[in-house]
């Protein structure tokens, strides 16, 4: 119970040293059930004297953890992806009770996670190391990556699994401790899936959780025993994380918010387009980085998208996530709501054609929860926020240009660079697309272009501050720094007779 609020709503702690962890307690916030208004539990938010508990005990853990044999951490990997796979359905529906989407959709987003830990079970393969033979007479080289030690992981309400599953794995599978600070307004996937590490035999202190906002995410990012932050959130706060972190001697990798084109020509087939546009667009309420929010028509596809995406967007099922009826979900808060809906009108005051319009849909039984219907939005003007900020709802805004290049021209304009899409039938149109586009993750007649785990995930421009893109090989990269090793085992007997080798000058290969 929270003595703070009065309620017998229960209240969830942190997960620390392989055990539940109440830490202070002193501060806690409610969580919401989006689709019903309702509030459903409080989370504790951490204060600094917990987040430092967390990396002690991080600290502590990494001793052992980094020396164990790679044998052994791949054991418990395997454990963790069957004990993952085991509890899907249940790991499901606390994502939908906290965050509203569908339960296909939150089974979706776990199998992503399971990806990544499936590839972090080949960890012995990707971690091997380089040797190269004799560069200099009698003289070998070779290198290896040993990890960074406690690394911190801080993760938005989008994907309350998968983001914390694109980290953690390749980073325990790497020889790292993990400390993860996910949203505070998702918070309960994070505590169950510590669970299911302790369970699979991760040694305590290898995986913690603090909950909290700001405070607890500055204590990570300036504390002297983290050596890494992966953050993954919006644009702001991913330039903050990035900017404090490097400020304090940490390697950072910081994704941040999207603004994702589609681009469709006249050859594309416009009806296989409408239906993969108003999923890529409206799933998920459209709270995905990888979500198409602005489609670029180009020519005369421009009326045919329209009419075809708006025959869409108007069957689309929209309520609980929990019913399997449900196709879309609520957004994440109220403020969310009003947000969306604020755009889209200013969008319509400032002359656009509010072509389906989501703005007062409600959904009987769940008068409380917090809905927007699909919108869609044709001729709205480049300056209009619609267009230029991440909207984060289920929102397709619609642009017309007259041919490839000015759709090339307007996408390579936009501060974001996350995903795009073209859809055609010209594969030298596609070429030129994917050769061109200033963006990281591009699709081609496919929509959500998210890599399979054995790529890399990350964006351009304001989609991403550091050098590293997240899981994958640049995610092995990111968790590792590299040694270099030249040996030379020298023959007591040969060498007192033909000499050591030994120079004043600088060493040079012979
Ligand atoms: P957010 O930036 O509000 O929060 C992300 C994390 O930062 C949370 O853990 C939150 O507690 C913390 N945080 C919030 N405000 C903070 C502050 N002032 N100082 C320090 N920490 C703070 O993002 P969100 O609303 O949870 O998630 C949606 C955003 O995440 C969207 O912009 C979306 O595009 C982006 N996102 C990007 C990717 C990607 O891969 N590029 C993936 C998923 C989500």
């Amino acid at each position: 119970m929270s003595e703070q609020t009065g309620t017998l709503l229960r209240t969830l702690g942190h997960y620390v040293d392989g055990a539940p962890f109440e830490g202070s307690g002193a501060q806690v916030q409610p969580v919401y059930n989006p689709a019903t208004g309702e509030i459903s539990k409080y989370v504790a938010l951490a204060e600094e004297s917990d987040v430092n508990a967390a990396v002690a005990a991080a600290k502590e853990a990494f001793g052992r953890w980094g020396q164990i044999s790679l044998a052994r951490r791949t054991a418990i990997l395997f454990s963790f992806r069957e004990l993952l796979a085991a509890n899907l359905d249940e790991l499901a529906a606390i994502i939908t009770s906290e965050h509203g989407k569908v339960l296909s959709d939150a089974k979706g987003e776990l199998q992503r996670g399971l990806e990544v830990v499936e590839m972090a079970c080949g960890i012995g393969q990707l971690l091997k190391g380089e040797f190269s033979d004799q560069v200099s007479t009698g003289i070998d080289v070779h290198s290896f990556r040993q990890p960074l030690g406690v690394v911190a992981g801080i993760t938005p309400f989008n994907f309350p699994a998968m983001v914390p599953l694109w980290m953690a794995p390749i980073a325990i599978a790497t020889g790292n401790t993990f400390v993860l600070k996910p949203s505070e307004r998702d918070p309960s996937a994070a505590n169950r899936i510590a669970e299911l590490w302790t369970e699979a035999g991760l040694p305590k202190g290898v995986f913690n959780v603090v909950h909290g906002g700001k405070s607890a995410v500055d204590t990570l990012l300036t504390h002297p025993d983290v050596s890494a932050v992966s953050f993954v959130g919006s644009t702001p706060i991913a330039k903050y994380v990035h900017a404090t972190a490097t400020a304090h001697g940490k390697r950072v990798q910081a994704l941040g918010g999207a603004k994702n084109h589609a681009v469709v020509l006249p050859d594309a087939d416009i009806d296989y387009v409408a239906e993969h546009l108003a999923a890529a667009a409206f799933g998920s309420a459209g709270q995905r980085c990888m979500a198409i929010s602005a489609a670029v028509a180009v020519g005369d596809a421009a009326d045919r998208l329209v009419q075809a995406v708006a025959g869409k967007a108007r069957t689309i099922v929209v309520g609980n996530g929990a019913d399997p009826a449900s196709e879309m979900g609520p957004v994440i808060t109220p403020e969310s709501q009003d947000r969306i809906i604020s755009a889209i009108s200013g969008a319509q005051a400032n002359g656009a054609d509010v072509v389906v319009d989501g703005r007062d849909l409600k959904v009987s039984g769940h008068e409380g929860g917090f809905f927007v219907g699909p919108t869609l939005i044709d001729k709205v003007a480049l300056d209009d926020p619609a267009y230029t900020t991440e909207l984060f709802g289920p929102v397709l805004v619609v642009i017309r240009v007259p041919d490839l290049e000015a759709a090339i021209d307007l996408v390579n304009s936009s501060p974001f660079g996350n995903g795009t899409a073209i859809f055609t039938a010209s594969g030298e149109a596609a070429r030129t697309f994917q050769r061109a586009v200033t963006v990281g993750m591009i699709g081609v007649n496919v929509p959500l272009p998210v890599p399979v785990a054995n790529y890399s995930f990350g964006g351009w421009k304001d989609s991403l501050f550091g050098d590293k893109h997240i899981y994958g090989p640049e995610g092995v990269s990111f968790y590792t720094r590299a040694k270099v090793v030249t040996s030379r085992w020298p023959h007591q007997e040969k060498w007192q007779e033909q000499g050591s080798g030994a120079s004043y000058d600088f060493p040079s290969s012979e």
